[in-house]
């Protein structure tokens, strides 16, 4: 696939990210400019940060980027699946805004759509990994894939990364359906496409250097909720 035969549709969802979003779009632009036809969206759920601010200024000097707001925080999954309804692009892409996500694998990841449907960026294949986050962030990561794993049956080594690309006709069908919970609409949308093929690509998710997580307890509830609302849809699992 070449910029002539496709394009991106990236969603970045923010939450006080003023810090991130600047270099985050610069570092978008590098990886993808001469090689992809790409739009960006950025989802800014009311930030009293003002990084909808910077992000009305980065659009005004470059057409290929967008900002959509809404009012206040409505959650993480929802805010992707608002960008994704605004999408023009072949393929959908979701990725943080904290720079965790690294724009040079956007073009790792594109390649690997030729034999997939939905293509993981993935810290639990080998050659991905993470670096910075402290012991506790690791068990949490590797409890919720494997509780994912065990209630949902999904198939993904990591099936809680928040960076992959979709093909378009996977998504579309099912966005009234999603991002009804919480933070980890991959997962949501293994199960409800199961018949998809679904490729992981190693990432090194880097932990940010700026701003604050917003992963919290309440989250933490919401994840187990969406897992078993989710449960084994699987058939072979059943
Ligand atoms: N985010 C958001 N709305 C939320 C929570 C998070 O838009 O309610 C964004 C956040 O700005 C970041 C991404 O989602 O771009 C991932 O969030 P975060 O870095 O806080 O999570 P972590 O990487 O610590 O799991
Ligand atoms: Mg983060």
């Amino acid at each position: 696939m070449s910029k002539r035969d496709a394009t991106l549709s990236i969603v970045i969802p923010t939450y006080n990210e003023r810090e991130n979003i600047g270099p985050l779009l610069s570092g978008i632009g590098g990886a993808l400019k001469e090689a992809w036809a790409y739009e960006v969206i950025v989802v800014d759920d009311g930030s009293p940060d003002g990084t909808a601010e910077d992000v009305r200024a980065a659009a005004a000097d470059d057409p290929a980027i967008r900002l959509l707001e809404r009012p206040r925080k409505l959650g993480l999954g929802s805010a992707v699946a608002a960008g994704f309804s605004q999408a023009g692009g072949d393929y959908w892409v979701m990725m943080d805004a904290d720079l965790s996500h690294r724009p040079q694998d956007l073009p790792v990841l594109v390649a690997a759509l030729a034999n997939a449907d939905i293509v993981v960026g993935s810290r639990y294949v080998a050659g991905g990994g993470t670096l910075g986050w402290p012991l506790h962030r690791q068990i949490i990561s590797r409890v919720a894939g494997k509780v994912a794993h065990l209630m949902v049956g999904v198939r993904a080594r990591d099936a809680t990364s928040g960076f992959a690309i979709f093909r378009r006709e996977v998504v579309e069908p099912l966005l009234p359906s999603l991002g009804l919970e919480g933070f980890k609409l991959l997962l949501e949308l293994l199960a409800k496409a199961p018949d998809a093929r679904v490729t992981e690509v190693p990432i090194t998710f880097v932990e940010r250097s700026r701003g604050q997580s917003k992963l919290n307890l309440g989250e933490t509830f919401k994840f187990i909720r969406l897992c078993w609302r989710l449960r084994r849809r699987f058939p072979d699992r059943r």
